[in-house]
């Protein structure tokens, strides 16, 4: 028998969940349907499992500086494998949130891979489903490159399935989950190698934020290789790895390989062809403002739109797409200007809106006004080694001083952008933040008192 639907998410991630709740929410007969594990990769493979290890770095990190602080604290070691079984029970716990929130809100779960067989029916498990309206939710996967030997290294779900630590780690990549994983492994004890292909990670962002890591990387570690693209790896007779460069050098050998080169769509087995819907060359799906694809009753959220690849953004665009569909705001979509985002680097970074590059590039340097600010943290002011720069900056435009760009690396940059970047989509001016009295001591009220 065909079960039909108001509403059907393909993939149980951070956009289909949102969306099937919502849409329930509303009233109608939703079902999610996922092949894996609900939660999607920000539950299970992203976001929460590296908050998690990230946060494992920082108590590494804090114990480095406890002596300072009075404490007779000799570090007697660090399990790996415990902290990865309390990250997983973390995670069974979210599993379980998650079942409660559809029973409770009349979301059917289908387990299962879905399949287009119409642009109304889909196909799971032998069985067909059809919907009013579908939403292909159905995220990405890690690229892996196609040299010779690439197949013994990881991706970053493999290094979520790491149960022991590498003593030593060869990191490929230079965006988010690059930097992310190569400052984890350090922290917690690995010998970590970064390779970036060009001058350094972290590009796209404003200079000040990828030139202060990359200091601080040289001091502290993991050591960065740059103009570094691997040509092959080789494989030892124990298991080591090494991986050799096109420029001559080589790297290894380690014990442990990952690829973070960035992150392709799950939509090629889903079979679009049946449905008529759109994709780039690389596999997005062409969405509108709406999230509409080209063919009606069919949308599409998240990371395989190919715009901000955030679980923010997936869940928002997926509950605002069932809000314009069944709560009657016909004009209601995500604005995908200024989003704020962090980086959980060492140290870590919080950044939203323009670099300064691209302001000038829009503005031009007659419009653009930059205020910078360096300072140490308290919080490592008080010790003898870990005496690193935090740095500020904020970028304004027009006599009005619009703020269009705020950027923030070193401690506490991950918890202080939040309110910072709802003032920013509000339109605050530099002259609002200096109206702002200063929250004394912390590094959020520099950026109130820059001058
Ligand atoms: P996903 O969460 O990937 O969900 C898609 C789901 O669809 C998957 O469960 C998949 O199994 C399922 N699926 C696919 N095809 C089918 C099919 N045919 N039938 C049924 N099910 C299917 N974002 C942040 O905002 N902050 C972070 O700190 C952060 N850290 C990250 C760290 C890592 C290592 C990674 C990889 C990503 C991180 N992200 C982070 C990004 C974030 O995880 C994604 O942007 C978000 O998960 C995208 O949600 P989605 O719904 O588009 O896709
Ligand atoms: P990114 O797209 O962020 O970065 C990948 C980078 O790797 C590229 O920009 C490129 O940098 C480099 N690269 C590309 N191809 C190669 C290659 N063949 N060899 C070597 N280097 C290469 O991808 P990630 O995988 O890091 O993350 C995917 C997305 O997931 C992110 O964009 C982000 O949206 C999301 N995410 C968010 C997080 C957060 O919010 N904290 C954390 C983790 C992921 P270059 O051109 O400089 O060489």
């Amino acid at each position: 028998m065909t079960q039909h639907f108001d509403f059907l998410a393909i993939g149980a991630g951070s956009g289909g969940i949102a969306s099937a709740n919502r849409a329930a929410k509303l009233g109608k007969k939703a079902a999610v349907i996922e092949a894996k594990q609900i939660g999607g990769t920000c539950v299970n493979v992203g976001c929460v499992p590296k908050k998690a290890m990230w946060y494992a770095g920082q108590i590494a990190d804090a114990l480095h500086y406890a002596a300072d602080y009075g404490f007779n604290a000799p570090l007697q070691g660090f399990n790996w494998s415990t902290l990865v079984k309390n990250r997983e029970a973390y995670i069974e716990r979210i599993h379980a949130a998650y079942a409660r929130g559809f029973a409770s809100n009349g979301v059917t779960v289908i387990d299962g891979f879905a399949k287009f067989i119409n642009k109304n029916t889909v196909e799971v498990n032998g069985e067909k489903i059809t919907a009013d309206h579908i939403v292909i939710a159905t995220g990405g996967r890690p690229s892996i490159p196609t040299i010779k030997g690439a197949e013994y290294g990881i991706d970053s779900d493999g290094f979520f399935a790491l149960t022991e630590q590498p003593k030593s780690v060869v990191v490929v990549g230079a965006g988010y989950i690059a930097v992310e994983l190569a400052g984890v492994f350090h922290a917690l004890g690995t010998t970590a190698h970064l390779l970036v292909r060009k001058e350094k990670p972290l590009r796209g962002f404003d200079d000040m934020l990828s030139d202060t890591l990359v200091e601080q990387m040289a001091k502290h570690g993991p050591t960065l290789h740059n103009h570094s693209t691997p040509s092959h790896v080789e494989k030892h007779d124990n298991g080591q790895l090494t991986v050799h460069l096109e420029n001559g050098k080589s790297v290894g050998p380690v014990d442990s390989l990952v690829w973070a080169i960035g992150r392709e769509p799950a939509t090629d087995k889903i079979n679009l062809e049946a449905a008529g819907v759109t994709m780039n060359e690389q596999g997005f799906i062409t969405t509108d403002k709406y999230q509409n694809t080209n063919v009606k009753g069919i949308y599409a959220v998240g990371d395989n739109t190919g715009r901000a690849q955030l679980t923010p953004v997936a869940v928002a665009a997926g509950r605002r797409l069932c809000e314009r569909l069944f709560n009657n705001k016909p004009y209601e979509h995500l604005d995908y200007s200024n989003i704020a985002t962090v980086v959980f680097s060492h140290p870590v970074i919080g950044t939203v809106g323009l670099s300064e590059k691209e302001a000038l590039a829009e503005y031009g340097v007659e419009q653009v006004k930059v205020y910078n600010s360096q300072f140490t943290a308290l919080y490592q002011a008080m010790t003898e080694d870990y005496r690193d720069p935090t740095r500020m900056k904020l970028i304004c435009v027009g006599k009005e001083e619009k703020i269009v760009g705020i950027h923030s690396i070193g401690f506490g940059s991950d918890e202080l952008l939040q309110g910072f970047a709802v003032a920013m989509k509000m339109g605050a001016t530099k002259a609002d933040f200096d109206n702002t009295i200063a929250i004394h001591p912390t590094s959020a009220e520099e950026f109130v008192t820059m001058n």
